[in-house]
């Protein structure tokens, strides 16, 4: 593992997909920097028109570039429109990262996510365990595309030396987040039934499964953070795991989740929903080890994503 120092500082910044949740959150990151933060508007630029983002790259010349465009969604989205997972997802980032090496881009970061490890993948996931055995099906085709992603930084690098790396985060969270229940993660999912119970005098939260599974969760901000430390101090072939390496139960969650609210309900599990895999947690003793550090609580975080959602969702 390579470390060293790769200053942001009077730097043209092209963060894309500036809209999501990430990129709007790296955007918010970088306003603290002394760079200037390139963006472009979906209606401007389709980053799967080749010549389109070579056209962009000629004219904006940005040096440093965090690809944080994706086709994302849940299982549902997934598993029904498994062309566009993978063919808008393979071409958007082929061309970026193929106009950032002909355009002599100094740094760029490419994103992924934890669904890229094998579906049965020891737990904690470490980064070696890429490409070790069978994926979970119903995202396969995201998750093929985000490899890609990866093995194509790897490969530039190999071949010609540039300082192309992948950052893969855990379960994310926090403003801009998917709220809709039909195609949300659980937090999210939590919080938006949660204030319906709230505003219905309900006295029971539902909560999916036996409430027992353990996850990970981190909030946008500090990914957000976690993306730039490493785009200034680490450059080498291996992915790198971003996540806080704490993991909570369902059950303590959507307590966590009610508390935040000021929900006084019982929780209410339902058994005929499914409780997917036990456990996903991913090993993040690389980033840690380079002396990073999350700063958002679970509680702190779910507290002010509620005050965001308050703001911008249930209005
Ligand atoms: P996963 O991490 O890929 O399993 O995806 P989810 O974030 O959708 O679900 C994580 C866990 O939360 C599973 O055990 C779900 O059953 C549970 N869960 C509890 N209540 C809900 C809910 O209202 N929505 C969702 N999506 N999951 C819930």
């Amino acid at each position: 593992m390579t470390h060293g120092a790769f200053d942001l500082r009077g730097k043209r910044v092209y963060v894309a997909g500036h809209r999501g949740m990430v990129g709007s959150a790296l955007v918010r990151q970088l306003a603290h920097e002394d760079c200037e933060i390139i963006t472009t508007s979906r209606a401007q630029l389709d980053l799967r028109d080749q010549s389109g983002v070579q056209g962009f790259f000629c004219d904006r010349k940005p040096q440093v570039v965090i690809m944080a465009a994706a086709q994302v969604g849940g299982i549902y989205a997934n598993d029904s429109q498994p062309a566009d997972f993978i063919y808008d997802n393979v071409v958007m980032q082929t061309n970026v990262i193929g106009a950032a090496f002909k355009h002599g881009v100094e740094k760029l970061t490419f994103l992924g996510s934890s669904c890229i490890y094998p579906r049965l993948a020891p737990q904690p996931m470490r980064e070696e365990a890429l490409l070790t055995g069978p994926l979970e099906p119903t995202n396969e085709w995201y998750a093929i595309a985000k490899i890609a992603g990866v093995k194509m930084c790897q490969a530039f690098r190999r071949q010609h030396g540039v300082d192309f790396i992948s950052a893969m985060p855990t379960n994310l969270y926090g403003p801009f987040d998917n709220f809709d229940l039909a195609s949300s993660h659980v937090l999210p999912a939590l919080m938006a039934k949660a204030h319906q119970a709230k505003i219905a005098g309900a006295d029971q939260l539902s909560v999916w499964g036996s409430g027992a599974p353990m996850r990970e969760f981190m909030h946008v901000e500090d990914c957000a953070k976690a993306i730039l430390f490493l785009t200034r101090n680490y450059s080498g072939e291996m992915h790198i795991n971003v996540g806080t390496g704490e993991e909570v139960s369902i059950k303590c969650l959507a307590e966590t989740i009610a508390e935040a609210v000021e929900l006084k309900a019982k929780l209410a599990f339902d058994s005929s929903k499914p409780d997917g895999t036990p456990r996903k947690l991913m090993d993040s003793s690389r980033l840690l080890g380079m002396g990073w550090r999350p700063d958002v609580t679970l509680a702190d975080g779910v507290a002010s994503t509620y005050q965001w959602y308050l703001k911008n969702v249930s209005a």
